[in-house]
């Protein structure tokens, strides 16, 4: 017969007084509080940790990791290989817009060129890609990469995705964006990228943050050195690394405003190549991470409250831009880009604007979503000329 306060409450560690009935009946409610839990974070789409940032501090991780001895892996990848057969990994964007999928084949010799790989299909339906009861879609080849995980004549392989029909999927914004660059090639434009992530731990809490709350306000965070100031570097350095390798033009990193927040530029590239280095450097970080057992998010405002959200800052100028008196050509383009601020906003994230909401609200340097806005040396601006360009009067913006 139990006793009351004879066995020791398993919640508070102390005898509480609790009889053992009452104590089992509460662990039992408490699992399966987690168990509902688990399942409405699975319910949540990536992009919902807005939503569930109190949740995230108040209870248990909800998965785990599936970690491997990356060691005794070594020994495989260094198994010699001829060069009779390469393995190139194809790369797409899913059907989110942006996810990335990928999948290997053997190839006979190491190709120089795109169209040295051949097209290739898939499995839509297994991507949010398909149509109809066609599920077939395919690969096109359009950059090679250097491969920074098998190393060797292994490759990397950027691939536009076409529909069963040879139409291009509808996730498929190369194929416009290689049209419109061709459109406008004697201009010869120039592209930088600054792309903001955020590493984040298996829970989907910041990577780094303590797990019952939250590190110090912002402030020493951005381009920080110590353990107590920046997170993750690892992941930044081995990044930087394997892109330089697969000949990506990484050109910069810093810590940024958020702790466990980073950013990596590309470029300058040259129309089309900004999209296929960008998208790569991205594909890269992802893999990177996987192996250091960390998840990279891009989604725009990761966590709410005081803090800084991720954005991709682009770089741009055109040939006339670069020459002496270039800024009245940089003010001529700003004009143009204020008339169709709404449009550029619904174009400037997968889901027509929406993520980007909750970015850009005129706080944490931003500029408000509602208004376009242009200023010399203004992170709050939608359009920044740099003061460099002011004192040049030419450059970039
Ligand atoms: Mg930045």
């Amino acid at each position: 017969m139990e006793e009351k306060g004879q066995y020791q409450c398993e919640f508070c560690i102390t005898a509480c007084g609790m009889s053992f009935k009452k104590t089992f009946e509460a662990i039992q409610k408490n699992k399966e509080k987690r168990r509902r839990n688990l399942v409405q974070f699975q319910s949540h789409s990536p992009r919902g940790h807005d939503q569930t940032t109190k949740r995230y501090t108040m209870t248990q991780p909800r998965s785990y990791p599936a970690t491997t001895d990356k060691t005794v892996l070594n020994h495989y990848l260094e198994l010699p290989q001829d060069k009779e057969n390469v393995m190139c990994e194809y790369i797409w964007i899913d059907g989110t817009g942006e996810g990335l999928r990928s999948k290997c084949r053997t190839l006979e010799g190491v190709p120089a060129q795109p169209s040295d790989c051949p097209i290739w299909n898939f499995d839509g339906s297994s991507t949010g890609q398909a149509e109809g009861s066609n599920s077939d879609m395919y690969l096109y080849p359009i950059a090679i990469f250097k491969d920074p995980f098998r190393r060797g004549d292994n490759r990397l392989v950027l691939c536009d995705v076409y529909k069963y029909n040879k139409k291009p999927a509808e996730t498929n914004k190369r194929c416009t964006c290689v049209s419109a660059m061709e459109s406008v090639k004697e201009q010869h434009p120039w592209f930088g990228m600054e792309q903001e992530y955020t590493l984040l731990d298996y829970d989907g809490y910041p990577f780094g943050w303590p797990k019952n709350g939250f590190p110090g306000p912002q402030g020493p965070y951005y381009c920080g050195v110590g353990a107590n100031k920046v997170f993750g570097r690892d992941i930044v350095e081995a990044h930087y690394k394997a892109c330089l390798y697969a000949g990506i033009k990484i050109c910069g990193c810093n810590a940024e405003v958020m702790p466990a927040q980073w950013e990596f530029q590309v470029g300058p590239c040259e129309g089309i190549e900004m999209g296929d280095h960008l998208w790569m450097a991205r594909y890269i970080l992802h893999r990177v991470a996987e192996d250091l057992g960390v998840v990279i998010s891009f989604d725009p405002k990761p966590m709410t409250g005081d803090w800084n959200g991720a954005g991709a800052h682009t770089n741009f100028s055109t040939l006339n831009m670069r020459k002496d008196n270039g800024l009245k050509y940089i003010e001529a383009a700003i004009e143009k880009l204020a008339e169709n601020h709404e449009e550029h906003i619904r174009a400037y994230d997968p889901n027509k604007g929406q993520d980007n909401v909750r970015r850009l609200t005129g706080r944490h340097e931003t500029s408000s979503i509602h208004e376009f806005s242009a200023g010399v040396a203004n992170r709050g601006a939608s359009i920044r000329i740099p003061s460099r360009v002011l004192e040049e009067s030419r450059v970039l913006m």
